[in-house]
């Protein structure tokens, strides 16, 4: 099955309740039970069936389950947000005192929160590229996860993820991936060897910008050492499966992580066109990029640009589509802030993976909390423009963002 077929016919899509084609909104908090001793069961994990939605729920398995089979993992669990996603697929199994090394350029929200961390006693090491040249120095016994994002929003460069989990698995680390940008139609993290995938399904996934969410999936590979991995001993008995059972079991479960079921279910309906949208997008993207490049006073970011260093790997890891964002520096902020201003069809606002096309001045905004340092390496200036490139027609696009730059100039 290819991915569009897949995402609508797959082993995970069910036959639901009353022949409904999608997954019913089970809107409760709790599930009855015929008599004291099944509920007792399901309590123990001796019986199927759910008994609270903070802890498992219908229509939030139903998206787990089909997330799952895209990403090819093992188990999925969804998250309130992508932030929770990614706050707890490191707090699953670090503890005060180990440390953890990510590239420099991610996303302005996990930058903070690995700043949070610090207090908690887990510090992050940070590295311009994640690479093995890069890795090396780093890497000491307190080191417990590489974590990076394959198509760093907004820096828009690329991990070579086969190479980078090939020299983190000889270490004995995991390799936790931040694949919102790239979602399950780009790209397959767990085929290339990453060990635990998170999206935040707040953007492609979801596609409307009608509910916060995330997801963190387990490829179930990783041997962990639980000498070295003390977190995870107690769940020594489960194996490899040892990452998803205490995740939902202890952390996710007693932090109260969950997606509510009406955002699963809305989440699910975007899931279902995520194929189509997103080749539609990265079509756009690339035509308006090239467009903008013909442009001498601005300097534009896309990873199929000529130029671009990532291309090649654009093209060997994502198909030769380069993804919805991209990026450039106006010259100014005073200028950035004008073209801004100007635009009719692109809308000034957060996020991205939206239908509509939305614009961002990052430093402003999404880094405001980062230090200048922090900035730069995340390659954010203070004329730096982000677009996340919507469902509208190219033509209208390249006219809104050349008419707005060539009045603003
Ligand atoms: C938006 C985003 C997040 C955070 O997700 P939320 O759903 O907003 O919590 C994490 N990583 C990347 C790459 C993002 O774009």
């Amino acid at each position: 099955m290819n991915f569009n077929t897949k995402v609508l016919h797959g082993r995970a899509v069910k036959k639901y309740a009353e022949g409904s084609t999608l997954p019913p909104i089970s809107q409760v908090s709790a599930f009855q039970h015929d008599s004291a001793e099944e509920m007792a069961r399901v309590f123990e994990h001796k019986a199927a069936g759910y008994a609270y939605s903070r802890v498992a729920n219908p229509t939030v398995a139903a998206l787990e389950q089909r997330i799952n089979e895209l990403e090819g993992g093992n188990a999925a669990v969804a998250c309130a947000s992508g932030m929770t996603a990614v706050t707890l697929s490191l707090l699953n199994f670090l503890g005060a005192g180990d440390e953890i090394i990510a590239g420099s350029n991610l996303y302005g929200g996990t930058i903070d929160l690995f700043e949070d961390l610090t207090k908690f006693g887990i510090t992050t090491r940070f590295v311009p590229h994640l690479t093995p040249e890069a890795l090396e120095p780093l890497i000491n016994e307190r080191t417990k996860a590489v974590f990076g994002e394959i198509l760093c929003n907004p820096s828009l460069e690329i991990m070579d993820v086969r190479r980078v989990s090939e020299y983190v698995h000889l270490k004995g680390l995991p390799l936790v991936v931040d694949a919102t940008t790239v979602t399950p139609y780009l790209f397959h993290p767990i085929e290339e060897g990453a060990d635990v995938v998170i999206h935040s399904t707040t953007k492609y996934i979801n596609g409307s910008g009608n509910s916060i969410g995330g997801i963190i999936v387990d490829a179930a590979r990783f041997d962990w050492d639980f000498d070295r991995f003390e977190g995870l001993s107690g769940y020594r008995k489960f194996g490899k499966l040892a990452y998803t059972m205490r995740l939902r079991t202890d952390i996710w479960d007693n932090i109260g992580g969950c997606m509510a079921p009406m955002t699963a279910f809305l989440t699910t309906i975007g899931l279902e066109t995520l194929g189509i949208r997103m080749e539609r997008i990265c079509e756009t993207a690339y035509t308006l990029a090239k467009a903008l490049a013909e442009i001498p006073e601005i300097e534009v970011c896309y990873p199929l640009l000529s130029e671009n260093p990532y291309r090649e790997l654009a093209e060997r890891q994502l198909g030769g589509r380069g993804g919805g964002l991209l990026t450039f520096r106006a010259g100014s902020k005073e200028t950035a802030f004008r073209i801004l201003n100007s635009l009719n069809y692109a809308i000034r606002a957060t996020s991205i993976g939206d239908v509509r096309t939305l614009v961002i001045h990052p430093q402003s905004t999404l880094y405001v909390r980062a230090t200048r340092e922090q900035q730069e390496a995340a390659q954010v200036y203070d004329d730096t423009i982000r677009i996340s490139v919507g469902l509208e027609d190219a033509e209208d696009l390249i006219c809104d963002f050349t008419e707005a730059i060539r009045t603003s100039l």
